[in-house]
């Protein structure tokens, strides 16, 4: 599989580097950071921490396309909508894995699927896609006097709060329980009391955590807690590359990773 990295020497884009190189048949053809970006003109390989692979980091996404199979993006959301449409005029299908999209990054991604195949998940790992299709289950099997609250931890360096894993998992509750999301989430609660039927969110930001995420149905005497922790960011990284594997040769179309996992024959 012939990659593009997009956001090369971010946490991310490292670990994706390692996780490929561990695979053995994944070849990059481009690895792209921002212009100025101390990692310009490096040997992607020796940037995470390996021998050298002979692909070095440049800004031109367009300009390395014509090798590639598909491109997987973990930089920043204000890169997404020209790497969008530099996949698009390419005709190369994209993993998106950076958080924070606006509504114009939806937008421009539903066009884009008109011409490839555009995979985007907040959260690449086997366990939060499997948590997804639980809090959806769990949301609509009890009752609406259950209040949901999501509570997410982060390192310290984190760009968006909530994170786009917990606002996914309000999604599927909101989803499970037939309400619309935008109508119910209340993103950042302070004082007052708990309106009947939001959806609450609660961030932690700090050193190096991975990535926690806890849903909990609160009821009249019960509380059912669903939950997952990262402890290495790997588990992201190969989740993209599988993702990535999966994306290529597909009809142009919007994908996320429960079509890849395979998980949307539970309930
Ligand atoms: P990071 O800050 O370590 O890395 C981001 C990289 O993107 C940096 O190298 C930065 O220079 C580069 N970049 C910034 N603007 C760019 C541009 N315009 N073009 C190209 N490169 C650009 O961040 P990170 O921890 O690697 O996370 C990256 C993104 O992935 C974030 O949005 C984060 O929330 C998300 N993320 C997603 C998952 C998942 O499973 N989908 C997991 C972890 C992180």
């Amino acid at each position: 599989m012939r990659v593009v990295i997009v956001g090369a020497s971010g946490r991310m884009g490292l670990a994706i580097t390692r996780a490929a190189i561990e695979m053995g048949d994944v070849m990059f053809v481009g690895a792209i950071d921002r212009e100025g970006a101390a990692a310009v003109g490096r040997d992607l390989g020796e940037l995470a921490g390996l021998p050298a692979i002979g692909t070095r980091v440049t800004t031109d996404l367009a300009v390395v396309l014509g090798d590639a199979d598909v491109v997987i993006d973990f930089s920043a959301a204000s890169a997404t909508l020209g790497n969008l449409a530099a996949c698009a005029n390419a005709g190369v299908p994209i993993v998106i894995g950076t958080t924070g999209l606006d509504a114009d990054a939806h937008s421009a991604a539903a066009v884009a699927a008109q011409h490839i195949p555009v995979l985007i998940a907040a959260n690449t790992s086997l366990g939060v896609t499997l948590l997804l299709e639980l809090v959806r289950q769990a949301a609509r099997s009890l009752p609406a006097d259950f209040d949901i609250e999501i509570v997410e931890g982060h390192h310290r360096h984190k760009k968006d709060a909530p994170s786009g894993t917990a606002l996914a998992l309000g999604r599927a509750a909101a989803a499970g329980r037939g309400v619309e999301f935008d109508r119910v989430a209340v993103p950042a609660r302070t004082g007052g009391e708990r309106q009947r039927g939001e959806i609450g969110f609660a961030v932690v930001r700090g050193g190096d955590i991975v990535g926690d995420h806890q849903v909990t149905f609160a009821g009249e005497g019960e509380r059912v807690t669903l939950g997952h922790q990262a402890t290495d960011r790997a588990i992201f990284a190969r989740g993209a590359l599988q993702a990535a594997r999966w994306l290529v040769g597909r009809p142009a179309g919007r994908y996320e990773m429960l079509d890849v996992i395979g998980l949307k024959t539970i309930v």
